[in-house]
């Protein structure tokens, strides 16, 4: 790989390899975009086949958390670390330690968080050596788990899109097949039960899967969930989804979900258009787990989390009056907004605020 090119093409500002042969860390923090804050993005690890693929992994996740950033709204750029390694037998203390203080070097340029193969305690030991960490335990002032929150920025969203399509957002009315029955998809299925939704669930685990019943959702098969005539299609578990062989079997109105990157390439946002499903795009409807820990810095609060979650609603709005405006598919008008938030607030200059000059060696006296 041409490190340079890839950089000229993916827009990155940084890349930062991280090896330490006492304990075994080899780990890429890759810092996409910082025009609009610090680059805050989770650590993945992760048994890579090779370095290429963990640099393409972290090139990846770290542009798509600028996006996701700009899109909420938040003063933060883009970043994500991968690990080379198998979490289930090569973390250490160490490991972790020495990966904290490689994070510390960059004296706050990119902020630390979990992603999968990471977890609270592993964050621990990173926060030992560094400040510049989220997702912190509550013991620590931290904001625990995020999966309330990206549930109900989720709905705010979904919210969105029903007043877009039927002029009404009230969710009593209307039926959800929520596809994942996990950390958020539980949740998912509980608010929306609460606010007396239909719910139909799907889960290839039978324990989660009972519990989204005992809150009376109706279960179905995992490959049914495609073909139910519902209002929104929740997707709450794997990406790409939305693809060749599942597009021709939607019936929904919309397609709103928590899981990170649904669309199995741009093609099938496009195809989702011509369908007329309309598509909430997943990094503006999930980005309540991104605000959660964004709050840590000020003092986190569930008040504060809630408040800033609700603004998920106006992020997805404004993202189908762009796509509107322009004449484009919804996938892109999202991208469309975060770039124009970046370009608009980089090149924002303060006038200036009459801070009085000081010459040295000149005296009135
Ligand atoms: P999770 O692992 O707790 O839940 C995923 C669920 O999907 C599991 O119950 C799993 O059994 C189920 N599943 C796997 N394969 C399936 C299949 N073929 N059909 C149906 N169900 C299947 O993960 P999570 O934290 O709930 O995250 C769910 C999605 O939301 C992921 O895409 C994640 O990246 C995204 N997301 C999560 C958060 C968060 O706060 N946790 C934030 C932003 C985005």
């Amino acid at each position: 790989m041409e490190l340079f090119d890839t950089c000229k093409e993916s827009g990155h500002e940084q890349i930062v390899f991280c090896n330490n042969n006492d304990v075994g860390l080899r780990a890429i923090i890759g810092i996409h975009n910082t025009v609009l804050g610090p680059a805050l993005g989770g650590t993945r690890m992760w048994p890579y086949e090779n370095e290429e693929e963990a640099l393409r992994d972290a090139l990846r996740l770290s542009r798509g958390m600028t996006y996701k950033a700009a899109v909420a709204g938040l003063n933060l750029g883009g970043g994500k670390a991968v690990i080379i390694g198998d979490p289930r037998k090569d973390k250490s203390e160490a490991l972790f330690r020495a990966f904290g203080r490689f994070i510390d070097t960059l004296n706050g340029r990119y902020i630390t968080a979990e992603d999968v193969g990471i977890d609270v305690n592993d964050m621990e030991f990173i926060f030992q050596e560094t400040e510049n960490v989220v997702g912190v335990h509550q013991a620590h002032g931290g904001s625990g788990d995020p999966s309330p929150y990206t549930a109900f920025g989720s709905i705010q969203g979904m919210k969105a899109a029903l007043q877009k399509v039927f002029g009404d957002e009230d969710l009593a009315h209307r039926s959800f097949a929520v596809q994942g029955t996990g950390h958020v998809g539980l949740h998912l299925v509980k608010q929306l039960r609460e606010a007396g939704a239909k719910v139909f669930v799907c889960d290839i685990m039978e324990d989660s899967l009972a519990e989204a019943v005992e809150l009376g959702a109706e279960a179905v098969g995992t490959d049914e969930i495609y073909d139910l005539d519902v209002d929104v299609f929740a997707p709450s578990a794997l990406g790409a989804v939305i693809n060749e062989e599942t597009l021709p079997r939607l019936k929904c109105k919309i397609v709103a979900g928590p899981a990170n990157n649904q669309l199995a390439n741009d093609e099938a946002g496009n195809e989702l258009e011509r369908r007329d499903i309309l598509y909430a795009p997943d990094y503006a409807v999930n980005a309540g787990g991104l605000m959660n820990v964004s709050i840590e810095f000020e003092g986190w609060n569930h008040e504060r989390a809630l408040r800033m979650t609700r603004a998920i609603y106006y992020n997805v709005s404004r993202i189908f009056k762009i796509a509107d405006r322009d004449g484009i598919p919804t996938w892109q008008a999202a991208d469309r907004m975060a770039e124009e938030r970046i370009a608009t607030l980089g090149k924002l200059k303060l006038p200036f605020m009459g801070k009085p000059h000081r010459f040295p060696g000149r005296n009135k006296h």
